[in-house]
């Protein structure tokens, strides 16, 4: 197994192409030592991204936030302009594992590793993040729900690299949040998940929104029509059922010691419209 940690995205890019066994990128490791040490996966080569400066950077871009995909949970948690403009991205970074697990772990790292309960998942889907790829073809940008595929199954190409996530601009009286549910209060992965991000009018109506589902699926799901019964609505009982019964029909989750197919279905509803009121209250609304 060969390691290298090159300095330049160009390098890395060239290194991943021109491997022809199997490769992985490095992040924080978070998941892929594990993978490494219980012989899941068996790497020719190793291509470790955190000496490229460029991957380390959080910056302002048109109103929003760019993150590279080699960032830490812990300090995009204490970015005060990224608490303040997407405080339920934060909630889900700072949800991952523990302090000492976030000290490590990337944003990127948990949407590329693409397990269907990834905390960021939803959150990102949630607030229309967009991910930055480079590749030997050059760079493209796509939307964080275009990423996880399958579970363990990523849509990067042979030689991408995650190079950094894009969190967008958004108008005043804006607000998102991120709820999951596991057994333990803390160090335990999702059985069902939900964020939710939305706008308000001058009125306090939901002028836009966008709902998304982890842990209940192959992958992490966006609910157009969960959404859709918030917009125009000032989330009052009998929308805020309607969206939970949006998020319980798009569900298809795995039945197991953790929670049943039922189960995990009626939290998911639960769980949206929980969120969907932090995110009204974050927008200045109603709760
Ligand atoms: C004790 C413990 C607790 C955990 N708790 C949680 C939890 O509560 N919630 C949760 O969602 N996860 C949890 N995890 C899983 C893990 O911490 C996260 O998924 C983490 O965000 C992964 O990021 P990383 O930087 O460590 O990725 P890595 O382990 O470095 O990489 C993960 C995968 O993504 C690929 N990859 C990483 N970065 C890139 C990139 N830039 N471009 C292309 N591919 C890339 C790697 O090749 C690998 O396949 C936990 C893990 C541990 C060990």
């Amino acid at each position: 197994m060969r390691y290298e940690a090159p300095r330049k995205l160009k390098r890395a890019v060239a290194l991943l192409s021109a491997e022809s066994g199997v490769a992985r990128v490095l992040a924080g490791g978070t998941d892929l030592l594990v993978q490494l040490r219980s012989e899941r996966i068996e790497p020719d080569l190793i291509l470790d991204i955190k000496r490229i400066e460029s991957m380390h950077a959080i910056a302002a871009e048109r109103g929003g936030y760019r993150i590279g995909a080699a960032v830490s949970c812990a300090a995009l948690g204490e970015h005060a302009g990224v608490k303040q403009l997407w405080p339920g991205v934060v909630e889900a970074a700072t949800l991952i594992g523990s302090t000492q697990v976030q000290g490590r772990a990337t944003m990127a790292g948990n949407l590329c590793n693409a397990s269907p309960a990834a905390d960021a998942a939803p959150a990102l889907i949630a607030a229309g993040a967009t991910v930055a790829i480079a590749g030997p073809g050059g760079r493209r940008e796509v939307p964080a729900e275009a990423i996880c595929l399958a579970p363990g199954r990523n849509a990067l190409e042979k030689g991408e690299i995650v190079e950094s996530l894009y969190l967008p601009a958004r108008p005043e009286r804006s607000g998102d949040a991120y709820l999951r549910l596991i057994p333990r209060s803390e160090m335990d992965i999702a059985v069902v998940s939900a964020g939710v991000s939305l706008s308000l009018d001058a009125a306090g109506r939901c002028s836009a929104a966008r709902v998304a589902l982890g842990a209940v699926a192959p992958r992490p799901l966006r609910v157009e029509a969960a959404a859709a019964a918030l917009i125009g609505s000032d989330l009052d009982e009998a929308v805020l059922a309607v969206l939970a019964a949006a998020c319980a029909a798009a569900c298809d989750p795995i039945d197991d010691k953790r929670g049943t197919v039922e189960y995990r279905t009626e939290v998911a509803g639960v769980l949206a419209k929980r969120a969907a009121v932090i995110a009204q209250t974050r927008a200045g609304g109603a709760a």
